[in-house]
């Protein structure tokens, strides 16, 4: 019966503008709509499936601001059996080693973790590698763009989907796994799930509840940095081809301007 741990973000929502602060290019998060990111639902789903199939415990974890609750009961909802949210100040504008760090000392609070369950990346910041650094500081295996996971006893089995086939996967637990956005369909919460989240425990901690100096986390204690950021320039209108008959060749001498062909 495997004792899973799922790692969940809260986001700006896809639909809403994304946008970095002018103070420190840090995601504006306060004026976008926040959801759970869509990659993380289907890891939640993956562990549940596995629960459903072996047994176990669903534990779902989160560093993120105190909004990142909403997200944390989504996921509840869904299934989960109890939360860790990591959430302080100090971690404003933390990079993906500090983050990485925080995620090690919380999953250190739950008792007994066989698997940890990611997403392969996540919508916002798209480093796409904290399961691999965090795999890394746990000194677990790690399986990553899980298209298929099996769980039997102690050993855990992926496939992953690649440009050229599929890849077979082996390791023993406790392991890592980042899943990708194909590997299942989530399920939508029901309404008793919904109000079955709200007594779900969420235990809360802060940086030094976790060991961690909070002058080593944060922005000022970051690796990295966001020097400059310059927006996206909006879509050029592109040009409109009438077609008299010579439609064809219009687009052909437009491409070969380009040297599209
Ligand atoms: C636009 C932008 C650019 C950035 N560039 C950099 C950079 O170049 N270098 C750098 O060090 N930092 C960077 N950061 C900061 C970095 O995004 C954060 O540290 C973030 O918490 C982790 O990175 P990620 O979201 O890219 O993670 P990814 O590695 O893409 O996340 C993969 C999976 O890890 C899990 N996960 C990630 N973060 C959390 C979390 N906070 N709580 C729970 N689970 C989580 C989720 O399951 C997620 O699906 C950037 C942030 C932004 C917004």
């Amino acid at each position: 019966m495997p004792n899973i741990v799922v790692l969940v973000k809260q986001v700006p929502d896809t639909y809403s503008e994304r946008r970095l602060t002018d103070a420190d290019h840090t995601l504006d998060r306060a004026s976008a709509d926040a959801v759970l990111d869509e990659i993380n639902e289907r890891a939640v789903e993956e562990a549940l499936l596995i629960k459903e199939a072996q047994g176990g415990e669903v534990t779902v974890l989160s560093v993120g601001p105190e909004r990142a609750t909403e997200a944390i009961r989504k996921a509840l909802s869904m299934g989960a059996d109890k939360a860790v949210h990591v959430t302080d100040p100090a971690l404003h504008g933390a990079c993906l080693l500090q983050t990485t760090r925080v995620l090690a000392a919380a999953i250190g609070k739950v008792d007994g973790v066989d698997l940890v369950i990611a997403g392969n990346e996540a919508t916002d910041g798209r480093g796409g590698a904290v399961p691999a650094m965090l795999a890394e500081v746990l000194g677990f295996p790690q399986l990553t763009h899980a298209r298929k996971v099996t769980v039997e006893g102690s050993e855990i089995t992926v496939t992953r989907e690649t440009d050229t086939g599929l890849t077979h996967l082996r390791a023993t637990l406790p392991a890592v796994v980042s899943v990708g956005e194909k590997i299942n369909e989530p399920r939508y919460p029901s309404f008793k799930g919904i109000m079955a989240a709200k007594k779900k425990p969420v235990d809360t901690f802060t940086v030094a509840d976790l060991g961690i100096d909070a002058g080593e986390v944060g922005l000022d204690a970051a690796s990295t940095t966001v020097v400059e950021a310059t927006p996206k320039p909006p879509r050029s209108a592109g040009q409109r081809v009438e077609d008299a008959g010579d439609g064809g060749t219009k687009i052909a001498e437009y491409l070969i301007g380009q040297k599209i062909i």
